[in-house]
């Protein structure tokens, strides 16, 4: 009954995996898909935290 406990031990974990997404549009970081991202129609991803203060920024902008 020991094998059996050593037996398939790390690959339970394997479900949850991070991947590449890109860089990010706004300030060309990385991307994985652990982070909050968005993804544009145009296929470029950005980092929620960026595309939020980009849209923020412009409203601004434009309400003056
Ligand atoms: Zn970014």
């Amino acid at each position: 009954m020991l094998e059996k406990k050593k037996a398939k031990k790390t690959w339970s974990r394997k479900i949850h995996t991070t991947y590449d997404v890109g860089n990010c549009k706004y300030c060309s970081e990385h991307i994985n898909s652990d982070m909050s991202f968005i993804v544009f129609a145009t296929k470029e991803p950005a980092h929620f935290s960026c595309y939020k203060t980009q849209t923020e920024g412009e409203q601004n902008a434009s309400s003056r």
